[in-house]
């Protein structure tokens, strides 16, 4: 079922929103060459606690981390660790959550390590494009696979891949409800976009194959084709007036079309 939610509701879910944008911008500000991915992990939890937050992440499903932190091959779900130092040249996602008054956040960014290759610029360009394709087609009357179709349009046409088995999803009081929302599909397919419903919208896309190989530790997921993989995402309300996106701060805020 999809729990739509009302204004109050969206305006209590901007307030995480914000939180893990927050929390998202000062980890990706840290990235460099030579940090861990956990002392990123530190950095987000740090801010989500301090603002009076509960990271998302940390417990769900087992999950041991506040944020997720995938480099280069790795699509998403890697574990923050001691031993994986940010070399120059790398991408890494981050991916992190908060949940404040019982409603939940989830955003990600992909951020350049130093300087990195022409060829890795343009995927995390593409991708970017991507996320806010499929934002901007997430309006009431416009159905679920128009969202999918706006992003894997832009993927295939630059050569990319995009990501089957890892979505978006609805989001609310919980991290994962329902619906799933694929980054590919075809124009007015899947159900009706309504007013109230929030999304997760998070284009997963590989510069080589969409295949993934699952990792041994149950989490993590790379390429097949060990080519890199960027990922970009933010939480999002349709409302009457279009896509409003929650996991902003207002200082920070870059405004939709
Ligand atoms: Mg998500």
């Amino acid at each position: 079922m999809i729990i739509k939610k009302s204004p109050r509701e969206i305006e209590a879910m901007a307030k995480a929103g914000e939180l893990s944008a927050k929390a998202l911008r000062i980890a990706g500000a840290a990235v460099a060459p030579g940090v861990s991915t956990l002392e990123l992990d530190r950095i987000a939890e740090e801010v989500i606690r301090q603002g009076g937050g509960i990271p998302a992440f940390k417990g769900y499903g087992g999950f041991p981390g506040s944020i997720c932190a995938s480099v280069n091959e790795q699509i998403v779900h890697g574990i923050p660790a001691e031993g994986v130092i940010l070399q120059e040249g790398d991408i890494i996602s981050i991916d992190t959550g908060a949940t404040v008054g019982g409603w939940v956040g989830d955003n990600a960014w992909t951020f350049a390590v130093g300087k990195i290759s022409p060829k890795k610029q343009r995927l995390l360009k593409v991708t970017e494009e991507c996320m806010w394709a499929g934002i901007d087609a997430a309006r009431p009357g416009n159905h679920l696979g128009d969202i999918g179709h706006a992003i894997q349009q832009i993927a295939e046409a630059n050569g990319y891949g995009v990501v089957r088995e890892y979505v978006g999803h609805g989001i609310g009081r919980v991290m994962h409800e329902e619906p799933n929302v694929p980054n590919y599909g075809r124009k007015h397919s899947g159900v009706p976009l309504e007013v109230g419903m929030v999304l997760a919208i998070e284009p997963m896309i590989n510069m080589g194959t969409y295949k993934t190989k699952q990792m041994p530790d149950g989490w993590l997921v790379c390429t097949r084709d060990g080519k890199p993989s960027a990922h970009f995402e933010k939480t999002v309300a349709i409302t009457e007036d279009g896509p409003l996106v929650l996991t902003v701060e207002p200082d920070h805020r870059r405004p939709i079309d």
